[in-house]
């Protein structure tokens, strides 16, 4: 199996990462992250005037 030296686990979800692929690996844990920063700053955003005026337009349409 020569080609295992060349495969590496990745830190964060433990998935291989193939060199051979030719696409970066887009680790799960990062989108995971970005989608928890994503939260936590519309979460704080909707606390802003614009941001509670956008939720009160958002539920007048409906
Ligand atoms: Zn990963």
């Amino acid at each position: 199996m020569y080609g295992f030296m060349y495969r590496a686990a990745c830190p964060d979800c433990g998935r291989v990462i193939d060199a051979n692929e030719g696409e970066p690996h887009v680790c799960v844990i990062d989108v995971r992250r970005a989608v928890a920063d994503f939260e936590a700053a519309f979460a704080l955003w909707l606390e802003t005037p614009s941001g509670r005026f956008a939720a009160w337009d958002a539920a007048r349409r409906r």
